[in-house]
């Protein structure tokens, strides 16, 4: 990050604008609303300029730009209409560390202003580091769509309240963890348009309740990484949660969505190698939950399938933690969208079998007949160990040897790479392709030939 956001607080402080056309009247537009004193150093000045120095908002000196200006200022906008001249101001003024920005004119800035949603406490900055300031522009309306104009008076309303809700959960962590409750999980738009009484009645509603709040436990499934395959409540459920335990193939994208206070624990198991037991993980739950934390259980794909959530559910409920599943899409899911397949398909294959290439004996056994049969379909997970051990087993029931078999490997992520192969060239074909997984290996299921057709305009 080149760029670090803050707030800079105006009061008190002096900020300097060189000159006095277009380019300073866009910044004046911005600076105006801040409580800072504002001297505009320039012969010439806009109209618009003139109005404001007319009203007093501004201090304007009338004469061309002298080193002594920088003298006792905070900040420095070098807006004259000449590139050149504004690097120079910038860099007399960095040479005085006073931070400095120059219009048009990148590489001399110390700072840059991003695009401002101005909800008033409320203020959302949008950089692209320079970028693309038309992106910034889109982002910029599109929240400004989303925040309601009342969300300036719902951060003031929310203020008047943190004394009470202060002196009845002194501990800064519960503290957190309530107000992460009365905005989380809602609509935002309709909340953030609370009328003052219907908010503080909300408030009181749940510090009468706070005593019943008991911990509880989401398993939630995190998807095949991409963050765009989170599930709405699974990305509500990040957003409250007071710790997160998560495993080994959630992704980098998905834990960003996590509130930046909770706790984080990590509990992944990495083939081979010795790694936390089920046990304890299940203990780490029992023990977050028993304190009344929220406890987000973050599983890649979909939590129900090879995940072991049956044993977690056991042991929480027999502790007496109220648990719940927010469902995922699961890799053999994201898999098939890679590939444009359908997991059944009319005609041939009334079923499909999810299975494991290991279980906790090695390698796995399965109904091998019933899957080498002609039109056997299957999405095999933790199958790129075990590929060669698959293929034989298929092959000795009876499985032809070229029948289709498509790797996805990091299905739905940026790295998603396809192989496309036969039962016979699997075990090579994943070599020479240096698949390492996570992988989903769909047996039955070729790359979808599009033969003769026209193109069709859409
Ligand atoms: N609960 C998960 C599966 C966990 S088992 C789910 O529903 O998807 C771990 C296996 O899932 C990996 O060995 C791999 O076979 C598969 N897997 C997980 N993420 C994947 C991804 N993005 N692409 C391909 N396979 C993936």
């Amino acid at each position: 990050m080149q760029y670090l956001p803050i707030h800079f607080d105006t009061r008190g402080a002096s900020i300097l604008i060189v000159g006095g056309g277009p380019a300073a009247e866009a910044k004046l537009r911005t600076l105006l609303k801040t409580e800072a004193t504002l001297i505009v150093v320039s012969e010439e000045i806009s109209a618009e300029i003139n109005r404001w120095a007319g009203q007093g908002k501004l201090q304007h000196v009338k004469r061309d730009f002298i080193a002594d200006d920088l003298d006792g200022v905070s900040l420095v906008y070098a807006a004259t209409e000449d590139d050149a001249r504004n690097g120079e101001i910038a860099d007399l003024a960095s040479d005085r560390q006073i931070p400095a920005n120059a219009a048009d004119y990148k590489v001399a800035c110390r700072f840059i202003t991003p695009a401002l949603v101005d909800r008033a406490p409320v203020i959302v900055s949008i950089g692209t580091g320079g970028t693309s300031p038309a992106l910034a522009r889109t982002l910029k309306s599109d929240l400004e769509s989303r925040l309601p104009p009342e969300t300036g008076h719902f951060a003031n309303k929310t203020n008047t309240l943190r004394a009470k809700v202060k002196s009845i959960l002194p501990d800064l962590a519960d503290r957190q963890r309530f107000w992460a409750s009365i905005f989380g999980g809602k609509d935002l738009k309709a909340q953030l348009s609370l009328s003052s009484a219907d908010l503080e009645t909300q408030v009181q509603a749940a510090l009468d309740g706070k005593d019943s709040i008991a911990g509880k436990v989401l398993l939630v499934g995190a998807g095949p990484g991409n963050p765009d395959m989170l599930t709405t409540a699974a990305r509500r459920a990040l957003h409250a949660a007071d710790v997160i335990v998560y495993d080994r193939l959630v992704s980098d994208g998905v834990m960003e969505l996590g509130r930046r206070e909770a706790e984080y624990i990590y509990v992944g198991k990495t083939p081979g190698e010795p790694s936390i037991g089920q046990a304890a993980i299940n203990d780490i739950l029992i023990e977050k939950a028993s304190e009344g934390l929220s406890i987000v259980r973050l599983k890649s794909g979909d939590p129900l399938i090879f995940g072991r959530a049956d044993e977690e559910i056991e042991a929480l409920q027999a502790a007496n933690i109220p648990v719940r599943v927010i469902p995922g899409i699961t890799a053999a899911a994201a898999a098939a969208a890679a590939i444009n397949a359908s997991l059944t398909t009319r005609g041939t294959n009334k079923a499909i079998s999810l299975l494991t290439g290991h279980d906790a004996k090695g390698f796995a056994e399965q109904d091998w007949s019933s899957l080498a049969r002609p039109g056997g379909r299957a999405a095999v997970y933790m199958g790129v160990g075990a590929a060669r051990f698959i293929q034989g087993r298929l092959m000795l029931h009876g499985a032809e040897s070229d029948r289709p078999v498509t790797v996805v490997e990091n299905a739905s992520r940026p790295e998603q790479i396809i192989t496309y192969t036969t039962l016979q060239n699997l075990p090579d074909d994943l070599i020479a392709a240096g698949i390492k997984g996570p992988a989903i290996l769909l047996i039955g299921y070729a790359e979808r030939r599009v033969e003769n057709k026209k193109r069709v305009a859409i």
